[in-house]
C-alpha cells in the first residue's frame, strides 16, 4: 500500500529513501550524481566513479530499489513527515505506540531530516507541531498531557541530553524498560521546542578523534508521550496513553555486519552493537519470528514497546547522490530494502 494507509495491524515497516542535494564539498572536488529517483519510489544507481565502484555496480546491473515512497533532492521537510509520519501521530493520538528512524551513512542527512534547522525544521519539531494542533482541535483538549525526554546511547551507555550527567541505568517496570532519572519535559507548545532539542543535540557525544563534530556512533532518541483521559461507553473514565520515538541513528558506515552470528564474532571489535541489534530486531519482525532480540543492546530495550507488534513503524534511509559515496549509498539502500 502507499503512503497514508498506515494501518499497522499487519506490523508492517514502512520504508522510505531521502537523497540529499549534491553538496558544495561534493561539487568542488567534481563528484557526479549516482542516484535516480523515478515515479517518487523507483531508485536507481546510476554511475561509477573508479573501478571498484564499477566492479559492484556490474554485478548490481539493471537493479533498482523500489519503496513505499523515495524522495528526491527537492522534496521539502514538510512532505517528508506529511509523507512519512503524520498517520503516525494519528495513531499515537489514539494512544498507540509508534517510532520513526533516520538510517544512513554519516553525512547522508539523517540529522537534516530529524532535528532539521530553525528555517527548515526537521521531523521531531513537526511532528510536535502538528501534535498540538490536533490536540487543540480536540474538544477535551485540557485533558492532554504531554511529556518529551530527549537521551542519547553512545557506546551502551544511555544518557539524558536534556539534563547531561551521568549515565542513566535501564531499570524494567510495570511500564516496560525505563531510564531511571531521565529528565521528563512538560511540553505546553512547540514555541520552546527546536531550541530545547538543538541544545540536547549539541550535548551528543562526540568523537574523540573529531572533537568538533557530532558522534557518528550515537543515536538521539527523542521520546513524546500524550496522555488524556476520554469516557468509555457505560461513562466510565479511562486513561490513554500513546508514545512517539524519533531516532536519529548513529552513521551505518560500519555496521556492514548484520546477522547475530557475525554480531556474535565481531563481539568487542569496533562496531555499534545497537546498530547492529536493531538490524537484527527489524530483520526478525520482518520474517514474522516469535521471538525479537530486543534485549541484545540498549537502544533495542528502550524501544521494545515501541518496535513491533501493533507499533507502526517508519523508517527513514538517507542516501548522498555523490558518486563518492556509492557503496555508502549501496550498503544502505540493501538495508532499506530489507526492512520491506
Ligand atoms: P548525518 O546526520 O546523516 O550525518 P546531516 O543531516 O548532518 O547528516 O547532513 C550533512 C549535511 O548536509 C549538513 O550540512 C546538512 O545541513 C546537509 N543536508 C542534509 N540533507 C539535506 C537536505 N535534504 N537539504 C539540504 N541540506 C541537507
Ligand atoms: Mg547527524
Amino acid at each position: 500500500e502507499k503512503n497514508g494507509t498506515m494501518g499497522g495491524d499487519d506490523g508492517r515497516i514502512l520504508v522510505f529513501v531521502r537523497l540529499r542535494p549534491m553538496a558544495k564539498k561534493e561539487k568542488e572536488v567534481g563528484s557526479r550524481c549516482c542516484v535516480k529517483i523515478v515515479n517518487k519510489r523507483d531508485v536507481y544507481l546510476t554511475e561509477f566513479a573508479n573501478e571498484n565502484d564499477y566492479l559492484r555496480l556490474k554485478r548490481l546491473r539493471g537493479r533498482h530499489f523500489t519503496f513505499d515512497a523515495s524522495f528526491p533532492d527537492s522534496t521539502s521537510q514538510h512532505e517528508v513527515y506529511t509523507t512519512t509520519t503524520a498517520d503516525l501521530v494519528e495513531a499515537v493520538l489514539q494512544g498507540r505506540n509508534g517510532s520513526v528512524f533516520c538510517y544512513g551513512a554519516t553525512g547522508a542527512g539523517k540529522t537534516y531530516t530529524m532535528l532539521g534547522t530553525v528555517d527548515n525544521p526537521g521531523v521531531m519539531v513537526l511532528a510536535i507541531k502538528d501534535l498540538f494542533t490536533k490536540i487543540r482541535q480536540r474538544s477535551c483538549d485540557g485533558n492532554h498531557v504531554v511529556h518529551l525526554s530527549y537521551l542519547e546511547v553512545y557506546n551502551e551507555t544511555v544518557r539524558d541530553l536534556l539534563s547531561p550527567g551521568r549515565p542513566l541505568v535501564l531499570r524494567e517496570d510495570k511500564q516496560g524498560i525505563v531510564a531511571a532519572g531521565l529528565t521528563q519535559y512538560r511540553a505546553y507548545s512547540t514555541d520552546e521546542v527546536m531550541a530545547l532539542l538543538q541544545r540536547g543535540n549539541q550535548n551528543r557525544t562526540t568523537e574523540p578523534t573529531c572533537a568538533n563534530e557530532t558522534s557518528s556512533r550515537s543515536h538521539a532518541i527523542l521520546q513524546v508521550v500524550i496522555e488524556y483521559r476520554v469516557k468509555d461507553a457505560s461513562m466510565n473514565v479511562i486513561n490513554r496513553v500513546g508514545k512517539l520515538s524519533l531516532i536519529d541513528l548513529a552513521g551505518s558506515e560500519r555496521a556492514l555486519a548484520t546477522d547475530q552470528r557475525t554480531l556474535r564474532s565481531l563481539e568487542g571489535a569496533n562496531i555499534n552493537r545497537s546498530l547492529l541489534a536493531l538490524s537484527s530486531c527489524i530483520n526478525a519482525l520482518v520474517e514474522g519470528k516469535k521471538h525479537i532480540p530486543y534485549r541484545n543492546s540498549k537502544l533495542t530495550q528502550l524501544l521494545k514497546d515501541s518496535l513491533g507488534g501493533a507499533c507502526n513503524t517508519v523508517m527513514i534511509a538517507n542516501i548522498s547522490p555523490s558518486n563518492l559515496s556509492f557503496g555508502e549509498t549501496q550498503n544502505t539502500l540493501h538495508w532499506a530494502d530489507r526492512a520491506k
